[in-house]
């Protein structure tokens, strides 16, 4: 690394300077950080086994995490130098605006009303919306019969819309701000399915916690293109992140983060999806 090769004092300058240009520049506190050190700032889930999850250790894991390190490094960013900072399903437009994080992999489907407000770069995989129920309750066989139950779902979600304007709009819904609410209410029988895409209710139904307890019902109601979110104009940074998304299908890498993450959870995983095409 250069900075090694100049001296102390220099280094403080230097260091300083970046200070200034970070301070001053903008209200983009997704890049580097304030110290002058090379950092990122990525928004990721932390309540999705196997697509964005924080470890009791402090360790991020899952399908999104593996995608946004690999971007990082195809930006310049080691692993080291990167910042996960959790973005909820209805905070992730607005910290994009604000430029909190540089860009965002947090199942992240890419719509006609976000891309109003932010651009995607991708997709990178292709989910559907689906339901999960306990293992012991045979009543719901269509996703009508969602009609007459208590469903939950997380606040800014896509399958919290589609719940209300297609799918079910007379069904009992309640919207949390995260996964591992519906999880519990589902549990405790507060809540009669919980509904999202495939790709994370498959993760939470093979959790040791939960194994037996829940099954998933296999409608695929909806199709979910996982895109990265990143500042809307920024066609830079969306062509970087495109190229690293090729790169990673092409060289394997993509293969091996399905294999890795899903794996555990059984979760056949449509192909990869080719940059640019979004399947309604
Ligand atoms: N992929 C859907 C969405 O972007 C649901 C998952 C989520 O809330 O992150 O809204």
């Amino acid at each position: 690394m250069q900075l090694r090769k100049v001296t102390a004092a220099s280094a403080a300058v230097l260091a300083l300077a970046l200070t200034a240009t970070a301070c001053g520049s903008s209200d983009d506190k997704g890049g580097d950080s304030a110290d002058g050190g090379k950092k990122i700032t990525i928004g990721i889930k932390i309540d999705q086994p196997g697509i964005g999850l924080k470890t009791p250790d402090g360790k991020f894991t899952g399908f999104d995490v593996d995608v946004a390190t690999y971007i990082a490094k195809e930006l310049g960013y080691d692993a080291k130098d990167i910042d996960f900072k959790e973005t909820k399903s209805a905070d992730r437009e607005t910290a994009i605006e604000r430029g909190d994080v540089k860009f965002i992999a947090a199942s992240y489907s890419i719509n006609d009303e976000r891309l109003q407000k932010v651009d995607f770069a991708g997709p990178y995989l292709l989910a559907h919306q689906d339901i999960l129920v306990r293992a012991d309750d045979p009543s719901i066989k269509s996703p009508a019969d969602l009609n007459s139950k208590k469903l939950c779902s997380v606040t800014g979600s896509t399958s919290a819309q589609n719940v209300k304007e297609k799918l079910a709009p007379k069904a009992q819904l309640q919207e949390y701000g995260g996964y591992s609410e519906c999880l519990t209410g589902l549990e405790n029988k507060v809540v009669d399915a919980l509904t999202t895409d495939d790709s994370i209710l498959a993760g939470f139904a093979s959790q040791k916690d939960f194994q037996g307890k829940f099954k998933l019902a296999g409608f695929k109601m909806s199709n979910e293109n996982y895109g990265i979110g990143l500042k809307k104009g920024d066609a830079d940074l969306k062509k970087k992140i495109n190229d690293a998304l090729t790169k990673m299908v092409s060289d394997g890498s993509w293969d091996k983060a399905v294999k890795a993450n899903f794996g555990p959870a059984n979760y056949k995983n449509e192909p990869a999806p080719k940059i640019g095409n979004v399947v309604k």
